[in-house]
């Protein structure tokens, strides 16, 4: 049976590159990067390349990258970090009702604790009006933090015009970049950032390592307690495999960056015009034009999203209805709901999302066989029937 993998956003394999750089140190140069002995001094040595590597491909300093165990982590560190080391001069963070959760179920847990959360809301194409942001700050207000793309709906957010808003007013800026470092430029001076996220199962990189990027001279409280790595920000022996499996990741991504995303648009607006072409009552989430390279998100009238997925799956294709994080949960998407979809409308969503190794066979395959199954689907629908 075929096998055709449309949901990079979910998660990407992981190069096959990356893996032989990773291999070494299993086992052959397997130290404890804080040992002083040479098998020590030799995983450290690696892990600092791989900051450095990183450090260079964002524009910033390698003492400005933290290593972590992914997007989740760095996304409650910037957060919590900021919001613990900060409290004292304020309690009022500004956030969006699109991010992920990995900033907004921090932000509740805060809430708990006294601080005051703004969500801003978004228009119709799921893009954040830095007018809101600015009308929403308060003189209690420490931290703004802003997604960059949005993992469900590909929207790219004007981040270096709401992070100028930002910073006039002497506020931290974070932005969770975990959709599109290794994807589109993330330089962060050019975004005029203080906190950025990443993690590198999202570039082809291992699962469980990511990394915040913490500007020189900001304020963040420790996350985990315990021994002084990371210049004691972040205790627990460093992840020297996914450390090292993350720069090599990045420097494919450095190379291929262009040449990918130019194909993946190519893919992506052909996939869209089809099925639109193919398919009555459809409509595409997002923006149309100012999305990331790899995602396509369609609404489709009067069916479940997840009985498309079930049958996509049955011929072998592997798509997803929003953030995989919340496959299990009935609840329609957050995020389509702000972008005011209805309840019904939001439960019909299907994202396709795109990589390294999409064949253009692979979009045309699902373009040739997502009407059928629509048109399955609808058939047995009361809802199409009523209309
Ligand atoms: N932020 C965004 C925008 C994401 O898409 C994801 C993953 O889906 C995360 C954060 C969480 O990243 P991780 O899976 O590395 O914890």
């Amino acid at each position: 049976m075929k096998r055709i993998y449309l949901d990079y956003a979910a998660t990407t394999p992981t190069d096959p590159e990356v893996v032989k750089a990773m291999e070494p140190y299993f086992f052959a140069k397997f130290g404890n990067p804080s040992s002083i002995h040479a098998f020590g001094q030799e995983a450290k040595k690696a892990i600092e390349d791989s900051r450095q590597i990183l450090a260079s491909f964002l524009g910033a300093k390698p003492e400005e990258i933290i290593f972590t165990s992914g997007g989740t982590e760095s996304d409650n560190f910037a957060i919590e970090g900021v919001a613990y080391a900060l409290e004292k001069k304020g309690n009022h963070i500004i956030t969006t009702a699109i991010e992920h959760h990995a900033i907004t179920e921090p932000c509740k847990f805060l809430e708990k604790k006294g601080f005051k959360v703004t969500y801003a809301g978004v228009d119709k194409y799921g893009l954040v009006n830095p007018g809101d942001i600015r009308k929403a700050i308060t003189d209690k207000t420490i931290l703004i933090s802003v997604m960059h793309a949005n993992n469900e709906i590909g929207t790219i957010q004007p981040i270096a015009e709401i992070s100028e808003i930002a910073k006039s007013k002497g506020i931290y800026f974070h932005t969770d970049a975990v959709q599109t470092v290794g994807h589109i430029p993330v330089n962060v001076d050019e975004l005029n950032v203080d906190l950025l996220s990443l993690s590198a199962h999202k570039f082809y990189g291992p699962k469980g390592v990511g990394a915040l990027y913490i500007r020189k001279g900001t304020r963040i409280e420790r996350f985990l307690h315990g021994g002084d790595q990371e210049k004691g920000r972040r205790a627990s022996t460093h992840n020297t495999t996914g450390i090292v499996g993350l720069g090599k990741a990045i420097e494919l991504c450095q190379e291929n960056m262009d040449r990918e995303a130019k194909y993946q648009i190519s893919l992506r607006d052909r996939l869209i015009k089809e099925v639109n072409d193919k398919i009555s009552e459809v409509h595409l989430n997002g923006h149309p034009a100012i999305r990331l390279p790899n995602n396509v998100n369609f609404s489709i009238k009067y069916i479940e999203g997840e009985s498309v997925l079930l049958n996509l799956d049955i011929l072998g294709i592997a798509a997803s209805t929003g953030s995989a994080c919340t496959s299990s949960s009935l609840e329609p998407s957050h995020v389509l709901l702000a972008i005011g979809l209805s309840p019904e409308i939001a439960h019909g969503s299907l994202r396709l999302s795109l990589g390294r190794w999409t064949k253009e066979e692979d979009a045309a395959y699902l373009s040739e066989h997502l009407p059928k199954i629509v048109e399955k689907l609808r058939a047995m629908s009361p809802l199409y029937e009523k209309k």
